[in-house]
């Protein structure tokens, strides 16, 4: 095999809770993690001169060990002692810097495109602990689906698939620092967390009304007070019949779930003629088969 082509889909969090800090700083998080039909396309193609060469559409991404992809394709060959090179086609249609995991998932997928590219066949669990080197949403990325994830991200039990839906994704024109929103969240303050119990309880029971209630993210307590244009999204999508409206990460993409075709579609052409046009999606669950 020379080439390889793979799709890396974008997630979104159902839930998110934040239960600890930790003197290193890190977080102990408590996630609902789920994948959606959105996706950058990456083609790996192995060449004979040696480093690791990166094409995309997007010129402002950087394409040199700055980027996941490169750091994740060099991590791999130094372990396995791969020489020569590979070169990279990076297609990309997730929000950058925008709570999506667009760029673990982009390593997670280099992982996976190396591992059958040079034939090592490594199991999940061996490209996992590889990829939490990269970032704490790698593994998850790598399994992809509906999951749990605690630790800092890397602690992960698969759920059974989160019932159909259609999804809107809107991501607002402003950037929100993952680090000022981490560094910002008042933890002791907090007097509601997000009932992760109770979604991983309407997952199994696959009752998509209970799960649209119960989402919650504990970090929208800094991003919505810091940009309320983000309340307004949620609350625009609520009024034209989603069954709720979370930000996903640390945002600043919005989601909302609905149930009826016809209403996600108004409400997704709604977006898709204002400000935040180019970067609204309808889309759905993605369950890897
Ligand atoms: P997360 O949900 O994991 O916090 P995010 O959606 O907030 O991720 P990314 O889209 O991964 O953020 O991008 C964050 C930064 O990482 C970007 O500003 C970009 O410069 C850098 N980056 C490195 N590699 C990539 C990649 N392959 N795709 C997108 N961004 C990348």
């Amino acid at each position: 095999m020379n080439k390889i082509t793979l799709y890396a889909n974008a997630k979104i969090n159902l839930g998110l809770d934040v239960i600890g800090k930790r003197p290193n700083g890190y977080h102990d998080v408590r996630m609902i993690m789920q994948t959606v039909k959105l996706h950058d396309i990456l083609t790996l193609k192995k060449i004979r001169r040696k480093g690791i060469f990166i094409k995309t559409n997007l010129h402002f991404l950087p394409t040199n060990e700055n980027n996941l992809i490169y750091a994740a394709i060099k991590l791999f060959m130094n372990e396995y002692h791969i020489e020569g090179g590979v070169h990279v086609t990076l297609e990309k249609k997730i929000p950058v810097a925008a709570g999506m995991a667009g760029g673990s998932t982009d390593a997670a997928a280099a992982l996976h495109g190396m591992n059958q590219l040079y034939e090592t066949y490594l199991p999940l669990e061996k490209l996992q602990e590889m990829g939490v080197k990269l970032g704490a949403d790698v593994p998850y990325c790598l399994l992809g689906g509906t999951a749990l994830s605690e630790g800092i991200g890397e602690i992960l039990t698969p759920l059974p698939p989160a019932p159909a839906c259609y999804c809107l994704i809107v991501k607002p024109r402003f950037a929100i620092s993952t680090k000022y929103v981490y560094e910002n969240l008042a933890l002791s303050e907090l007097t509601e967390h997000p009932d992760i119990d109770a979604l991983i309880s309407a997952i199994e029971k696959e009752d998509l009304m209970m799960l649209s209630s119960s989402l919650g993210n504990v970090l929208e307590t800094v991003s919505v007070k810091e940009h309320p244009e983000l309340a307004d999204i949620k609350a625009t999508m609520i009024s034209f019949g989603a069954l709720g409206s979370l930000m996903s990460g640390s945002g600043p993409t919005v989601f909302g779930l609905f149930d009826d075709q016809s209403k996600a579609n108004a409400a997704f052409m709604h977006f898709k003629v204002g400000p935040y046009g180019k970067q609204s999606f309808l889309t759905g669950f993605f369950q890897p088969g």
